[in-house]
C-alpha cells in the first residue's frame, strides 16, 4: 500500500482499486491510499469512495497493523479489486494539517517535556511537563504568531534512525509515529525552528497556519499543563 499522503498531503483524490473487504466492521482497504489513518493523537480523514454507479462516505479512517482501513457508511455493491475514485474530506484535512502544524511551532516555543497531545477540528492541545507553570499565554500567543508570519518553509527528511540514539531529545513526542523506509525515519523540519520525527500531515509552510490563539491552560495534575491551541478564521 502506498501511503501517498506521507508525501503529498495535498493529494486530495486518487483512483485506485479495492485489496480488502472486511463485511463486518464495513471497512475495505485501499491499493493506494490518501487517507490518515488515526494514530498518534491525528484525527483518521474522512471522505467519499465512489464507483460509477455509488458514492459512499468514509466514515473514519484507521491505522491497523501493517494497513490502514477506511470506515465506510456502506460496503453494499463494493468488490475486491474494483475501480474506486478516492477523495479526502478535504476542509477537514487541512484543518487538521494546520492545526498538526501548528502544535510543532507550540512545541518549539515551549523548551519543555511534551506529555500529551490531540488534534481537533476547533481545538487541538499539547500537555507539557510544567511543575513551575512557566507557560504564559499571552507570551506564547505573541510568540507563535510571530514566527507564523514569517514563511518558514516545512519539509521532510529522511535520516538514519540511528540518529536517535546519539541525539535522543530530537524526540519531542508529538506522538504520531514517523514512517520507517530502509532504516530511515522521517524528521519534520520548519526552517530552523522545529526537528523531530513525525508521521503526521503538515502544510507546507506556516504562513499557512494563519493566526492563532492560544485558548485555556488547564492543570492536569502536579506536574502537567495541557495547553489548548486554535486557529484565528
Ligand atoms: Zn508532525
Amino acid at each position: 500500500m502506498a501511503k501517498i499522503f506521507e508525501e503529498d498531503a495535498y493529494k486530495k483524490e486518487i483512483i485506485t482499486t479495492i485489496k480488502k473487504i472486511d463485511k463486518e466492521n464495513k471497512a475495505i482497504e485501499l491499493e493506494d491510499t490518501i487517507f490518515y489513518g488515526k494514530s498518534g493523537g491525528q484525527p483518521g480523514d474522512i471522505g467519499e469512495i465512489s464507483t460509477t454507479e455509488l458514492q459512499i462516505k468514509v466514515e473514519n479512517t484507521i491505522k491497523a497493523e501493517g494497513s490502514i482501513k477506511n470506515i465506510l457508511e456502506s460496503i453494499d455493491g463494493l468488490e475486491i479489486n474494483q475501480e474506486v475514485k478516492a477523495k479526502l474530506n478535504w476542509e477537514t484535512r487541512y484543518k487538521y494539517m494546520r492545526m498538526h502544524s501548528a502544535l510543532h511551532l507550540m512545541c518549539a516555543a515551549i523548551p519543555l517535556g511534551v506529555t500529551g497531545g490531540q488534534i481537533g477540528y476547533e481545538k487541538s492541545r499539547l500537555d507539557f511537563n510544567d511543575p513551575d507553570k512557566k507557560i504564559n499565554k499571552e507570551e506564547l500567543e505573541e510568540k507563535i504568531n510571530i514566527i507564523m508570519k514569517n514563511d518558514h518553509k516545512i519539509i521532510y527528511e529522511y535520516i538514519d534512525s540511528k540518529i536517535l540514539d546519539s541525539q535522543p531529545e530530537l524526540v519531542r513526542t508529538m506522538s504520531v509515529k514517523p514512517p520507517k523506509i530502509d532504516g530511515k525515519l522521517r524528521f519534520v523540519k520548519i526552517g530552523d525552528i522545529d526537528f523531530q520525527p513525525c508521521g503526521g500531515t503538515h502544510v507546507k509552510s506556516t504562513i499557512e497556519i494563519g493566526e492563532i490563539k492560544i485558548g485555556k491552560i488547564e492543570n492536569k495534575g502536579k506536574m502537567n499543563r495541557r495547553v489548548n491551541i486554535l486557529l484565528n478564521d
